[in-house]
């Protein structure tokens, strides 16, 4: 079961060795934890619904629960402290299109809102009820995750949209194939939410990510279906393809999606280059991506994030051995590791890492082989259950992101970090902050950074420090010229700073098209843009 209040399965724990929580206690000072209130308690405060009688809908209280809030910090600290305030009045699980298209009919009759729901993993605030005077209905999509059709010759599958990424693959490896999209989320995110937030997955330097994959599909509209044909390439003007993609739920309820695959590779290895200092991990894996070698993944930590990495892995005796033979090599504090991913066939993955490690030694790079490439692989959806287990100890943990041309990688970097660093300082207390380059491009990188910082017992506060973090990490991203997301959207918190980078016109534009596939405004209001 999946727990109503954080992250994932209920069966999964994060056990945080204890060298590892001391870590984070000296560099935070201690946490304490906090009182959250019971299921029980918080569905004594879910409203009587305000949407009349439908066979197609839920009024149970705990599937409206479930269906309030995603999983962003102030979501978190809503849902931890019982402060939900707005739930969605019904919840719908269509299995047809002429399901989904009932209900749209339905809103518009009963002067409902709709929120199109995928797997609810969305850390900006996509699927939350906004504070309206009327009726939200959210339309979880989690029944259509059927295969639909599977065209062998063309590499192309089509799947139901709501489709989560494990069933997703399951279907596509058993035919010997796969899609290759696998973001953080991957255990409960659903091909529908990737379209509508154009996420990235951890492999999609080699697969790509979800605006190569998605060939096309069919979305239900206010105004009726829109037919996107999956056309290998086409030049018959804009392209409505790239318009659904990013639509965060505002023009329709995407019913099925066509995606392009691969063939399963014939090997897949992870490995690990440490570099003396972050500058020269970045020089070299710029220089390693302008080679266009078959790599599935390069991801470079800070200093920080390193240390951390290591701190936290558990292991002491065999990361006391590899800093051993790092430090021989004069790699100390500042040493940052690139994780490395290569998938083809042998020959090539071989080839491809021998021209990755002649690389890195240009730029005093140290190969230490795979065993830290496989432990990152075997634990890479484990990680975010780390968040349950920080909690319980009283800590707060989020990330932001961003993605900017090589030229400004650096100064970016600096500037998030700082930024963050500095924003609790007025109240005294310390933030952990670290970094990693998550996807690398020929112009540029994707910037990812995670901060810790200490939860208050008033959840006011709690809620009041990560708005000082993350207004000092947008605006900081804003003045770097940087993206506001490189992979995780708009939703409600990242909305005031996009027109920053869309400008008026660009602005208007999406505007319009919202307005003309759904002129009387039902569908998602409040995201994306106001
Ligand atoms: C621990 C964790 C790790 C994450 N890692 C990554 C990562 O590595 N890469 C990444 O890109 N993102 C990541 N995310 C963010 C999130 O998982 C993505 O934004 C994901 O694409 C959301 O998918 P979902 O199915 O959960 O959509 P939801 O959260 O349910 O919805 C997101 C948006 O999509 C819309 N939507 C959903 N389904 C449909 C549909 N069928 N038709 C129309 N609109 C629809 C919703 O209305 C909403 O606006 C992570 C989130 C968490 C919590």
């Amino acid at each position: 079961m999946k727990r109503w209040n954080g992250w994932g399965k209920e069966s999964v724990t994060y056990l945080l060795p204890s060298r590892a929580a001391q870590f984070l206690e000296n560099l935070l000072g201690q946490g304490t934890p906090p009182r959250d209130v019971s299921l029980v308690e918080v569905i004594q405060t879910v409203q009587v619904t305000r949407l009349p009688v439908h066979p197609l809908v839920s009024f149970d209280t705990i599937t409206r629960l479930t269906h309030a809030r995603g999983q962003s910090l102030p979501d978190w600290v809503a849902l931890r402290s019982g402060k939900l305030d707005i739930f969605p009045d019904g919840v719908a699980f269509p299995l047809t299109h002429s399901d989904v298209h009932e209900l749209i009919s339905y809103a518009k009759q009963s002067g409902s809102r709709i929120i199109p729901y995928g797997g609810g993993t969305s850390v900006v605030g996509h699927i939350n009820p906004q504070n309206d005077m009327v009726p939200v209905l959210t339309v979880d999509m989690s029944r259509m995750n059927r295969l639909i059709r599977f065209d062998e010759k063309s590499f192309m599958a089509t799947f139901g949209a709501g489709v989560n990424g494990p069933d997703l693959e399951a279907q596509l490896r058993a035919r010997g194939c796969t899609l290759g999209h696998y973001p953080q989320s991957f255990e409960h995110s659903t091909l529908g939410g990737w379209i509508a937030t154009r996420s990235s997955g951890q492999l999609s330097l080699g697969y790509g990510s979800i605006e190569k994959l998605f060939a096309g599909g069919r979305m239900e509209t206010p105004l009726g279906m829109l037919e996107i044909p999956p056309f290998p390439a086409s030049a018959a003007g804009p392209d409505i393809r790239e318009m659904v993609l990013g639509s965060e739920g505002r023009y329709g309820i995407l019913t099925e999606a066509t995606v392009r695959f691969t063939s399963l590779p014939e090997s897949e290895e992870f490995y690990a280059v440490f570099f003396p200092n972050f500058e020269q991990g970045c020089e070299a894996g710029r220089i390693i991506i302008s080679e266009h070698l078959p790599l599935s993944m390069l991801r470079l930590s800070t200093a920080a994030e390193t240390e951390t990495s290591l701190r936290l892995a558990g292991h002491e005796r065999l990361i006391a051995a590899l800093e051993k033979i790092l430090s021989l090599r004069k790699l100390e504090r500042e040493k940052c590791m690139l994780l490395v991913g290569s998938s083809g066939a042998e020959t090539v993955t071989k080839m491809s890492r021998k021209i990755v490690v002649k690389i890195a030694n240009r730029y005093g790079g140290v190969y230490i082989g795979r065993s830290f490439g496989s432990h990152w692989y075997k634990n890479r959806f484990l990680v975010p259950y780390l968040r349950n287990t920080l909690w319980a100890m009283g800590f707060a943990v989020d990330t932001v992101e961003t993605a900017t041309s090589w030229s400004k990688v650096s100064a970016m970097v600096h500037a998030l970090e700082l930024a963050l660093r500095d924003a609790l300082s007025d109240i005294g207390e310390r933030v952990h902050v670290f970094t990693h380059l998550s996807h690398l491009y020929s112009t540029g990188s994707s910037i990812y950074s995670t901060f810790v910082f200490r939860i208050a017992s008033d959840p006011d506060e709690t809620l009041t420090r990560w708005q000082k973090l993350k207004a000092a990490a947008c605006n900081a991203i804003v003045a770097q010229g940087g993206t506001i997301s490189h992979q995780h959207g708009i939703g409600v918190d990242h909305m005031k700073y996009l027109q920053a980078e869309k400008g008026e016109l660009g602005i208007a534009m999406v505007r319009n098209l919202c307005k003309t596939l759904d002129p009387e405004g039902i569908m998602n209001p409040g995201k994306l843009i106001e």
